[in-house]
């Protein structure tokens, strides 16, 4: 296959339309925000800058499905939509995956791999839809039965980012799904275009017309129109901090139930017993792989002192290897920065850590790739020297910068590890089975790894501690994110005693 004739020329600029109440549409004003190939830095597409008014007709659409036709569908039916829609991406997973490269960036050989996980979501939870148990419970009341039931939320709004647009996207609509709801999906406006290709997959797998919905555009224009219709009953956010303080202030206003997967800084620990080579492996993954633009990027390295030197060594000496280029080469180990504006908030960070004093040990610079003038390239960059209270170690950069910091003693690797406002996640690096076992419990982060870094799956929850945000997402716990619990009492007594006299 010739990789490179996924690339648009300037003028084979594609147009997309949104998909509200199963139709088509351009955005109610007529207006575009056009998306840039992060390997060119070229336009490719350009997709609806819909409007609040967008926003409102699929929340109508939702609510209508909702109360109707998708309240008819029996429970084992939703899953067997989910699981055809499951073997529907499994069948376009290349399609999808050159779309995702195109918009974002990726490298095509990861996406290949996320293409051919994603379905396992809507297998997992398609297999749950119809296992939402209620329970009749004994009660104190005589004459009373009592039984609790679990049902659907209503109207969900998911609001997702930018770094792995249909991975994110699926873990909310999967269980939302089977869990009865129905969905207002807003991607990030930097890239929607692989969200908009999966949704014409709903449509073929036949899921009546308003059950899931996509609108495009900004956050503040359409973000906010849902967050703060009345008709939305829950918003399932993943994103940053301004945008998940935005949605948790909408939601104490309107008593809406909200999820929120937030940023990180996650330490990944290496400890002084650990086998150096895979840590080396394992830091490199954390930090590197999808460009550092992941949430759980283990972008602060602990490092004992006893192996720090030797570590870093091997460590820059891997990185140095990485091959940066064309993300549909197989070849590429290192692809751009998903987005021009993120482009330039890593290189400020660059220089912000070296003011601060942290010595550079690899990287540093913008790079010219061969085949793209203007491809948002950046050199994995690590620093050494940092110490915990540099804003490189404080702030999220969601790019590839790893900062190194040495530790002593288990106590204060524990202390630093924890010396954030963020929990999202933690990697530990030892042979030892005691502090295996022990040290996570130290951690104030919603995953740990143990001599591995990045796992997630549909069956393991996932989210944070602190600030790195609320709720869970992914396993059994997930789909009850998306359920509300009745309490149903019925009188068996045909006599209903006077309600002035006191039993
Ligand atoms: P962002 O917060 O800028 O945008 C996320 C989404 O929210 C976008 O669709 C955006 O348009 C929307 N949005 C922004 N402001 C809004 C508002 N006022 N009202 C409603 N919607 C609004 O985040 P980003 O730059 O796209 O993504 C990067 C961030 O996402 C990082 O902080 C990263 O850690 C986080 N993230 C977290 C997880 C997780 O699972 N914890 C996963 C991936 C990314």
């Amino acid at each position: 296959m010739n990789y490179t004739t996924n690339i648009q020329a300037a003028d084979q600029i594609k147009s997309y339309k949104q998909l509200i109440d199963g139709d088509w549409r351009d955005a109610s004003g007529g207006e575009w925000i056009d998306s840039e190939n992060p390997y060119t830095g070229k336009v490719w597409a350009r997709i609806p800058r819909g409007a609040a008014a967008d926003a409102n007709a699929a929340v109508e659409a939702a609510y209508r499905a909702f109360r109707g036709p998708w309240s008819k569908v029996s429970a084992s039916d939703r899953g067997l939509l989910l699981m055809r829609l499951a073997e529907l991406i499994h069948r376009d997973a290349e399609h999808l995956a050159d779309i995702e490269v195109q918009d974002n960036g990726k490298l095509r050989a990861e996406m290949l791999g996320q293409m051919r996980y994603i379905p396992r979501w809507f297998q997992y939870y398609g297999g749950l839809a119809d296992k939402i148990e209620g329970s009749v419970t004994p009660i104190d009341k005589p004459g009373m039965f009592h039984y609790i039931e679990h049902v659907p939320v209503g109207v969900v709004a998911a609001i997702t980012p930018w770094n792995s647009p249909i991975l994110l996207t699926a873990w909310k609509l999967a269980p939302a799904l089977a869990a009865g709801n129905t969905i207002v999906v807003k991607p990030s406006e930097f890239t929607s275009v692989s969200l908009l290709a999966l949704a014409r997959l709903f449509e073929e797998a036949g899921f009546p017309k308003g059950v899931v919905n996509v609108v495009t555009g900004y956050g503040n224009e359409v973000g906010e129109a849902l967050i703060s219709h009345p008709k939305v009953a829950r918003i399932a956010f993943t994103g940053g901090e301004a945008g998940g303080r935005r949605v948790a202030e909408s939601a104490a206003k309107n008593f809406k139930r909200i999820s929120l997967e937030l940023g990180g800084k996650s330490p990944n620990i290496v400890f002084e017993d650990a086998d150096l080579d895979s840590a080396v492996r394992g830091v490199v993954s954390g930090i590197f792989a999808a460009t550092g633009q992941t949430c759980m990027a283990g972008s602060r390295a602990l490092v004992h002192r006893a192996v720090h030197d030797e570590f870093v060594e091997k460590l820059v000496a891997f990185v140095q290897a990485a091959k940066l280029g064309d993300p549909t080469d197989p070849d590429t180990n290192v692809g751009p920065m998903a987005t021009r504006p993120q482009l330039k908030k890593v290189l400020d960070y660059i220089e912000i850590a070296k003011a601060d004093g942290a010595f550079l040990a690899a990287g540093g610079t913008r790079v010219h790739v061969p085949g793209t003038d203007d491809g948002f390239f950046v050199a994995p960059t690590i620093f050494t020297g940092v110490s915990n209270n540099m804003r490189i170690a404080r702030e999220e950069v969601f790019g590839p910068i790893l900062s190194i910091i040495q530790f002593d003693t288990d106590d204060e690797a524990a202390e630093i590890a924890n010396d954030t406002e963020y929990g999202l996640a933690a990697g530990i690096w030892t042979k030892d089975l005691a502090r295996a076992i022990n040290f996570p419990k130290r951690l104030e982060a919603g995953t740990v790894w143990v001599n591995a870094y990045r796992a997630v799956s549909y069956m393991a929850p996932f989210g944070g501690f602190k600030s790195s945000g609320i709720g869970r997402e992914n396993g059994v716990e997930a789909i009850k994110e998306y359920l509300e619990t009745r309490s149903v009492f019925i009188n068996t007594d045909p006599t209903v005693p006077d309600p002035f006299k006191m039993r």
